[in-house]
């Protein structure tokens, strides 16, 4: 059963089973098929007019309906995040709660657009909104239900790990440690040409070989675990340090072959990031870069298109970027022009102290430094062709804050006449608790992905989406695409994207916002209501 919620009036109902009926829709036990009109419009430019053709293409979506045992192996489970992941499904899970100087609190999924955020579905015969949680859209995997496990270069078991992290409240830690001292990473890949030279002291649970040989290890891992557990599907993500770009080398991991050959040949310039993905892909288990490295070099994306394995990054987007993808989009949208982004952040963990090398530093810069691109390429009132905002970012290691980051922006626009207008923020948050509902996300929603399939008039078969995940956008600092696609870094954009093909793969339309039957007569009429509302 599905639970809906109907919110009226801040009141959350809770009822169950969301059933679309619509001829266009048809449930068996296995899956729910939908019959769907996409529309978009078609342009082009003819003389000196813009020519839009509205176009409508016929997609039938099939989701199965069976929702597996998931197992997931992160890399760099003894970090901030991969401890704050676990400890925080396991306080979900066995319903821990905790004390603290505000007083009692319970485990929430808070951050998670899944299980936390709601989406309308339409409205009732009162013109009252009905929301669901948007978990509820489609059966998705319970995140209380994943089984989680991965690799890391330290040893640490996760309950130590948690108390390193120093992220969730003492009396937290206390009720978790018996469920996390034996959880035990397995040891990994370690470079140390790629990850900053001040993480060699952490270094002390690796794998040893050549990389052809340890790649082999981590794939016999992959299936030792899914073994193990009984799991009929794996999502591998790495949340493990930043590592430097590796270099594009012709020969090297411009294609797949010459990826999988260099492997073979042990070459340095191959990644241990890298690895896990071509390691991932080979075993045919969907693969998420959480970290800003070019961990998919055109080999990783190849292979990963011709074994149609999903893969997914890069880089979480959690805090800073995220509000810059909100306010830079209401500020273009509104006519106005941002003319200086400014972004300085100060952070104490250990990817603060991994980020303060330069190298490693640069990935971060660049995957920060794109998210503003489509929104200033969408509007040439404002930009000139090749005009850009000043945007700098700055990112400092400060120990003594540890995992609470402290951001600060600086948002400077051109206004009305020449006007100027200068926005200043300032944000503290325990970034890895911004980060584990995105992991979290990112796992069921990767997984569902794989269940749905889709069929064009054109088509004899049912297919998957394609192999690079562009849907997972709203939870990526710089999405990948596939080439020939658009990035999109809005946030708004991003979601409604999420929401609007899962309302598509069950027959809804997407959210258009028109709310026409609130502004016509003729609506009112048809559903017997007054124009004001009674009920308020
Ligand atoms: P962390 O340093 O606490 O954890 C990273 C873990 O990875 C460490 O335990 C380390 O030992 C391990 N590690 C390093 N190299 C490894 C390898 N080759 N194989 C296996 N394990 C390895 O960092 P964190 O705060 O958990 O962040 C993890 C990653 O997520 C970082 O790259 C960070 O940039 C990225 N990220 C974090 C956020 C956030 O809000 N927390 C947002 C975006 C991206």
């Amino acid at each position: 059963t599905t639970e809906i919620y109907t919110l009226s009036l801040h009141d959350a109902l809770p009822i169950s089973n969301l059933t679309v009926e619509s001829p266009n829709v048809s449930y068996t036990d296995d899956c729910i098929t939908s019959e769907y009109n996409y529309q978009r419009a078609q342009t082009r430019i003819e003389n000196d007019r813009i020519v839009a053709t509205p176009v409508t293409t016929s997609y039938s979506f099939k989701t199965n309906r069976k929702v597996p045992k998931l197992g997931v192996m992160l890399i760099g489970l003894a970090g901030n995040n991969g401890s704050t992941v676990v400890g925080g499904v396991i306080a979900n899970r066995e319903g821990i709660s905790w004390e603290t100087k505000e007083g009692p609190q319970t485990p929430n999924y808070y951050g998670s657009i899944t299980q936390s955020s709601t989406v309308r579905i339409g409205s009732d015969a009162n013109g009252e909104d009905t929301y669901i949680p948007l978990k509820a859209l489609l059966p998705m995997v319970e995140m209380n239900d994943l089984v989680i496990g991965g690799w890391d270069i330290n040893n640490m078991n996760l309950a130590d790990a948690m108390e390193r992290a120093k992220v969730f409240d003492y009396d937290l830690q206390r009720q978790l440690k018996p469920f996390m001292k034996d959880i035990v990473p397995l040891p990994s890949i370690y470079d140390e040409d790629f990850v900053a030279a001040n993480q060699k002291a952490r270094a002390n649970h690796c794998l040893e070989g050549t990389k052809q040989e340890m790649l082999n290890t981590i794939r016999q891992n992959m299936r030792d675990f899914k073994e193990q557990n009984g799991c009929d599907s794996l999502v591998i993500l790495w949340s493990a340090n930043t590592e430097r770009f590796a270099e594009i080398v012709t020969g090297l991991n411009d294609t797949a072959e010459n990826l999988l050959a260099s492997i073979e040949k042990n070459e340095s310039e191959i990644s241990p990031s890298t690895l896990f993905a071509v390691a991932s892909i080979l075993e045919g288990h969907t693969y998420i870069n959480g970290s800003p490295q070019n961990t998919f070099v055109p080999g990783a994306i190849e292979l990963a298109e011709s074994k149609n394995v999903f893969i997914g990054g890069d880089d979480f987007k959690t805090g800073q970027t995220k509000m810059k993808s909100v306010m830079v989009d209401w500020l273009i949208a509104a006519g106005l022009k941002p003319t200086s982004i400014v972004s300085y952040n100060h952070l104490g963990n250990n990817d603060g102290k991994n980020l303060s090398a330069p190298k490693q530093f640069r990935s971060k810069e660049v995957s920060k430094s794109n998210v503003v691109d489509d929104m200033v390429a969408s509007n040439p009132i404002l930009y000139q062709e090749g005009e850009h905002p000043d945007h700098v970012i700055v990112i400092k290691y400060v120990p003594y804050v540890g995992d609470s980051k402290r951001a600060m922006d600086e948002y400077t626009s051109e206004i009305f006449m020449h006007g100027r207008n200068t926005i200043s923020m300032h944000n503290t948050c325990e970034d890895s608790l911004l980060a584990a509902p995105i992991i979290l996300d990112l796992l069921v929603l990767s997984e569902l992905i794989s269940r749905i399939t889709y069929k064009t008039g054109e088509m004899e078969e049912y297919e998957r989406f394609h192999p690079i995940l562009s849907i997972l956008s709203y939870l990526l600092k710089a999405p990948l695409v596939p080439s020939s696609a658009p990035v999109v870094n809005a946030l708004f954009k991003q979601r409604a994207c999420i929401e609007n093909i899962l309302k598509a793969c069950v027959g809804l339309p997407p959210e258009n916002d028109m709310g026409l039957e609130h502004r016509t007569n003729y609506s009112f009429k048809k559903i017997g209501r007054a124009s004001c509302r009674e009920r308020v």
